[in-house]
């Protein structure tokens, strides 16, 4: 059994920036990553043109900067690099295990501590649990009549192998990975078909032509991707405003007023994920590019069938068709106090955690980037850093009142999961007309933080223990005691206490 303080599932951006933060304030940190090294979401889309569509400035954190990056642009290598140099720090500190996939965790009254298991068979032990697991790797493949028998992609599963010099490519899908995909494919490809369900809403790329220092940059990026913000959650205003932008950009790159119908949206601005590009319009007006909004009926061994009865002969097919949301934390059995699951909970009632972060039921356990923890308009690494806040915050309280495990209180998670909903009641997300990744099966949004990213900094500034229960173990040191095995969760007599 491998003992540590705080065990992170997650080598991606999220879990080496807490660990990162963690070490650097006294803890005990293990990293388990299921790949053969860091990056997360970055080391997974490797896709041409793949970069982030946020000024680097900002995507970063605060204490990982990299003078490189003032230049504006960030492709996956660069994040990948900033990914490396993370861990390359944590590596002095903390421990990661790569290609070490966990299987399950499971929280125990007796000893107050979880026990974590892996697919190499270790068994880990650890009294704090980070869950970094991401929101956004398990890829989505739509389901259609019949079969193509060439080459299938996935933005997230790119074969570099692949040849697409002169190919016929089709790509399914115009969100924000296909809006960077199908412009370095039109470099390459012989021919570019592009399948659109659902236009998207594109506003133009700011260029930073000034040169600033990184704190400068760092600020006048912030605010520049908060400005947006009125317009996604309630003003009327500033949302007609920011359509009027977006449809000038889209009159200025798109002459064709045919083509330019097919692409202009339906529904609200935001309501999806606004593309931020300069090249994305342009990529489709090429004469080697062909925009299809007439949905896929049929798939064939070499072309895909529209349903206005066009047949359109491929080489390659590419899905850019998003992916299953949170699927890797809901398929990995996270089992808490009494051995309820963190999963069935929230496959019946809806994903929820208090300040995204603490889950009722679930001690010591903190999960990164989770419900309405995520942002469609600026840096999610903003919010990541004030969830390290929050969590070192945490761990420091518990700490210092002599508990051995916080567990935040149901009436709390239930009071921030209401004042989510209601703030989110009126955003563009839940009435813009339109269907996104954001919200669940049920409408509801599950995904963004429904205000500006300040006040989410503000409200996890300070820990607030009067939230939680605390938790004595029952049992002292169990060392050596056997492993909870899956379904088998022990039972403790553990006391509890509450703050209010
Ligand atoms: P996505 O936003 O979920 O877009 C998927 C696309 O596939 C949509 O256009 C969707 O159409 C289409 N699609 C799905 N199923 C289809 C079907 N059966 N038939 C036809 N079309 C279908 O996925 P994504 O583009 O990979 O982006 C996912 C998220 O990753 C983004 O929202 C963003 O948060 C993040 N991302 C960020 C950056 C960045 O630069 N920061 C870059 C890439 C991705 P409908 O709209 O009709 O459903």
């Amino acid at each position: 059994m491998i003992d540590t303080e705080v065990l992170v599932v997650g080598g991606g951006l999220a879990g080496l920036g807490a660990a990162h933060y963690l070490t650097h304030r006294g803890r005990t940190v293990h990293v388990l990553e299921r790949s053969s090294g860091p990056g997360g979401t970055w080391r997974e889309n490797t896709y041409p043109g793949c970069e982030c569509d946020i000024h680097p400035a900002l995507y970063s954190y605060s204490f990982t900067r990299l003078p490189s990056w003032i230049s504006g642009q960030a492709d996956h290598h660069q994040i990948l690099r900033h990914s490396r140099l993370l861990a390359d720090r944590i590596h002095r500190t903390a421990r990661v295990d790569y290609d070490t996939e966990v299987t399950a965790c499971r929280w125990n009254d007796t000893d107050a501590r979880w026990y974590v298991h892996t697919r190499t068979g270790a068994l880990h032990r650890a009294r704090f649990l980070l869950l970094a697991t991401g929101a956004l790797n398990v890829p989505r493949i739509p389901r259609f009549a019949g079969s193509f028998a060439g080459p299938v992609l996935h933005t997230a599963r790119w074969n570099h192998d692949l040849d697409l010099r002169g190919a016929r490519v089709g790509v399914i899908g115009t969100g924000a990975s296909a809006a960077q995909l199908v412009p370095a494919l039109t470099d390459h490809a012989c021919r570019v078909t592009v399948f659109q369900r659902t236009p998207a809403w594109v506003l133009p790329r700011p260029r930073t032509r000034v040169p600033l220092p990184y704190r400068a940059r760092r600020t006048v990026e912030y605010w520049r991707n908060e400005t947006l913000l009125p317009a996604l959650i309630g003003s009327q205003r500033r949302r007609t405003a920011l359509e009027a932008r977006a449809l000038r950009h889209l009159h200025a790159q798109i002459p064709d007023p045919v083509l330019r119908r097919a692409l202009t949206p339906s529904y609200r601005i935001g309501c999806k994920r606004i593309i931020f590009s300069n090249t994305f319009y342009p990529a489709l007006r090429r004469p080697t590019t062909i925009l299809k909004t007439s949905p896929i009926t049929e798939l064939a061994a070499d072309a895909v069938h529209t349903a206005d009865g066009r047949r359109h002969e491929i080489d390659v097919l590419v899905h850019a068709t998003g992916f299953h949301v949170s699927a890797a934390l809901m398929r990995m059995p996270v089992h808490g106090r009494n051995g309820i699951s963190l999963q069935e909970i929230w496959a019946r009632d809806g994903a929820a955690a208090h300040l995204g972060t603490t889950m009722a039921g679930i001690p010591n356990a903190f999960v990164l980037g989770g419900p309405n923890t995520g942002v469609g308009h600026t840096s999610v690494l903003f919010m990541l850093e004030s969830q390290f806040r929050y969590i070192a915050a945490a761990l420091e309280e518990t700490d210092r009142i002599g508990a051995d495990a916080l567990v935040v209180r149901e009436q709390a998670q239930h009071r921030f999961t209401t004042r989510i909903h209601h703030d989110s009641a009126a955003t563009t997300w839940t009435r813009g007309g339109c269907h996104s990744w954001y919200l669940d099966r049920e409408g509801i949004n599950r995904s963004l933080w429904p205000g500006p990213t300040w006040r989410y900094r503000l409200h996890t500034r300070t820990f607030d223990l009067h939230n939680y229960t605390s938790i004595r173990a029952s049992a002292g040191d169990s060392d050596g005691v056997d492993p909870v095995e899956p379904g088998h969760q022990r039972t403790g007599t553990s006391t509890a206490t509450t703050f209010d």
